[in-house]
């Protein structure tokens, strides 16, 4: 009988350090990893009407092969996972497995992106396994606008857990995708968050999926044009080295105003993230067609170590940035954010 090592014990990289670094001297310290493709909302702008075909069961990867590769991971140097999907907590056993993940050595910082629908019930554990924050995602605060944005008739679901999180301390973040019908009182109403409670507002430039509605781009240079007029007093705190988003301070505000250009990728220079995909695709870049099959390495009977490499070599052919990885893979266009993972 021949013995399968599954698993060489994993030398942790030393903190502050990851030896995960690309061909371009960029550190890998950030994993996001896209549990499930189901979501319970139908964001015109993410998916079409009817959804997109759900991957099989057996086609996504378990929370066991997750929490493996998320360990793998940090063994390498990554310090900061976050879940996200599709919608984290559609995925039964999801709790669960944070508090699994949150155990893991070299892990400093878990977060989880939501549409908050449901997450409300979950505040309490998620406060408990000490999640570092929260991104909400939430593109209105007008109850008419947000059923025919999400298709569902959810807001209040969504604001139960905006208090919950902010009564509870948790740091939070507010998505919110600019659309082409987006109004400036509705910019305004949404940046009224950060005016009053402690929470970084960023406005998200639209990505273009196959499956979605065609729409005008509203993009990062246009968007802050119109947030500076709206708010004169604007001010780009320049002091922090951005890896996501622009972020501004306005007087009086408790939080922070924010631009997501992932469309612009205007930040490939810093980018210290990967993404796993819910098929287990390694993508070092959002828009390369995924770097590594890790579901195939993972089901294969490759140990830790071997996995480990292959990872590695992965990121040391990483894309200069996200329009040469478009141009150079040829990039098919997905049907929708939930097969990466936002
Ligand atoms: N269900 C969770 C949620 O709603 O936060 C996590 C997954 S969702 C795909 C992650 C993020 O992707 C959300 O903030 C969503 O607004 C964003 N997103 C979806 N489609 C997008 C698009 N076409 N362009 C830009 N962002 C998009």
């Amino acid at each position: 009988m021949s013995l399968k090592i599954r698993s060489v014990p994993p030398e942790v990289s030393p903190p502050g350090r990851s030896s995960l670094v690309d061909n371009q001297g960029r550190p890998i310290t950030y994993l996001r990893l896209a549990i499930t493709d189901r979501c319970n909302l139908r964001c015109r702008y993410c998916r079409p009407e009817s959804g997109v075909p759900f991957i099989p069961h057996a086609e996504i990867l378990s929370l066991e092969e997750l929490e493996r590769v998320s360990s793998i991971f940090c063994a390498l140097g990554v310090s900061k996972i976050r879940i996200t999907g599709g919608e984290p907590f559609s995925r039964r056993g999801c709790l669960d497995f944070l508090r699994r993940l949150k155990r893991i050595n070299g892990l400093k910082n878990l977060h989880i992106t939501t549409n908050g629908v449901k997450t409300s019930r979950y505040l309490d554990d998620l406060q408990e396994i000490g999640v570092a924050g929260i991104n909400l995602s939430l593109d209105t605060l007008d109850p008419r606008r947000f059923n025919t944005i999400t298709r569902r008739d959810y807001l209040d679901g969504v604001l139960e857990t905006l208090h919950g999180t902010l009564d509870r301390n948790i740091p939070l973040k507010v998505n919110s995708v600019i659309l082409s019908d987006t109004n400036n009182d509705e910019i305004i109403r949404l940046a009224t968050l950060a005016r009053d409670y402690p929470i970084s507002l960023r406005f998200i430039e639209r990505m273009p999926f196959s499956g979605t509605e065609k729409s005008d781009n509203l993009n990062g240079a246009d968007l802050y044009q119109r947030l500076h007029t709206i708010f004169p007093s604007l001010a780009e705190n320049s002091s922090i080295s951005p890896t996501t988003a622009r972020v501004f301070s306005l007087p009086n505000y408790k939080g922070q105003l924010g631009i997501i250009q992932g469309y612009s990728r205007l930040f490939c220079k810093t980018c210290n993230k990967v993404r796993i995909t819910p098929e287990g695709m390694l993508k070092t870049c959002l828009y390369d067609n995924g770097a590594l099959d890790l579901k195939m390495l993972l089901r294969s009977d490759r140990n830790d170590l071997e996995i480990g490499e292959a990872i590695t070599a992965s990121i040391k052919n990483r894309f200069i940035n996200g329009h040469e990885a478009e141009r150079l893979s040829e990039r098919f266009e997905e049907p929708s954010m939930s097969v990466i993972g936002g």
